[in-house]
């Protein structure tokens, strides 16, 4: 247990056993405590809560995503519904990489009051569930990476039991965000609980999500001239597009920490460098130079490490927009190098 304890203060705060909830319905399990890692509380009503919104995006995102696989099929589609298919494709990918992962858990650049609702914003319309949740989630994935404790290894399961193959890839993948646990903001989402902005999107996430997956695809076709393509625009450009870009993130999670290869190595950390994923992750993929630099606004350390996310942040440095940006160059990694 000392070296449990040992990461959690690394992780902000004291080590409490206040911190580890247990509800008495759970008291049968009592004998698996030394088994789960500190920060996570099980059984809450908090994470029956948390359950019940996934179940809603399940159903809300993919039945019309599976309706747009239809429609594409049978129906004729032309520029109005791809051009906003990729138009938002992007600004959804960058949702997460810019808003959710580099801004506001890792803190890779600061910004003004103004901008910082704009990424908030922007991170929210992405729609990976709360933003105000998956900053103390993804803090606790770089503290255990690929140990008990991590929020989604595919080594590892929430109970801290050791997990592989299959099993592990679909827990590692979107399995984690079902499970009846939460990961504790007291532990790791210092500061969240005292950002207005994050704390606005976060009230405010289910009309943002169907801001993003029926208004904006449909001002985009009326915008275009073409009400006869709202319906196929908001399937496409709306759900399609979301469940599609969910599943490129979760690949980071996943394959991300299984297929690739590696230039930083620390402890059981698996994380890969994997140029498929970053392709379709504007840059996220190369996800071991980020575990080797966690809190740099770049994850590309070589010319031929494509990472769009990084080019955008440096288009808003320049433009005065963001300052005290982070950038990590390979001569000054943070973590041990791969010999
Ligand atoms: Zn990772
Ligand atoms: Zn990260």
């Amino acid at each position: 247990m000392a070296s449990r304890a040992g990461e959690v203060a690394k992780a902000g705060s004291p080590a409490d056993a206040s911190i580890f909830s247990l509800p008495a319905a759970h008291a049968a399990e009592r004998d698996l405590i030394e088994e789960r890692p500190l920060g996570i509380q099980y059984g809450t009503p908090a994470a029956r809560r948390k359950n019940a919104e996934h179940i809603f995006y399940l159903f809300a995102k993919n039945i019309p995503a599976l309706a747009a696989i239809y429609f594409i099929a049978t129906q004729p589609t032309g520029w109005v519904e791809w051009s906003a298919f990729t138009a938002f494709y992007v600004m959804n990918i960058l949702s997460m990489s810019i808003g959710y992962h580099r801004f506001f858990t890792h803190k890779a650049f600061e910004t003004s009051t103004p901008m910082r609702y704009a990424i908030a914003i922007l991170a929210q319309l992405g729609s990976f569930g709360s933003l105000r949740r998956w900053i103390a989630e993804h803090r606790r994935h770089h503290s255990h990476s690929d140990r008990a404790g991590d929020i989604h290894s595919p080594y590892y399961d929430d109970h801290g039991r050791m997990t592989g193959g299959f099993k592990g890839w679909k827990y590692s993948h979107l399995g984690w965000v079902f499970v009846d646990s939460m990961t504790d903001e007291a532990v790791y989402g210092k500061g969240v609980a005292e950002d207005k902005a994050v704390l606005f999107v976060d009230r405010y996430r289910i009309p943002i999500f169907l801001i993003s997956v029926i208004v904006l695809p449909t001002l985009w076709a009326l915008a275009a001239g073409r009400p006869d393509a709202v319906l196929g625009t908001v399937l496409i450009a709306g759900f399609l597009r979301g469940v599609l870009a969910l599943h490129a993130i979760a690949c980071v999670n996943s394959f991300g920490h299984i297929y690739g290869s590696q230039r930083f190595v620390s402890g059981h950390d698996q994380s890969r460098n994997n140029w498929v994923i970053a392709l379709i992750s504007l840059g996220e993929g190369w996800h071991n130079n980020h575990h080797g630099h966690p809190r740099a606004a770049n994850t590309s350390l070589a010319w031929y490490e494509i990472d769009m996310t990084g080019w955008v942040i440096a288009a808003l440095e320049k433009l005065g927009l963001i300052w005290n940006v982070r950038w990590a160059k390979l001569e000054t990694q943070d973590r041990k190098q791969k010999a």
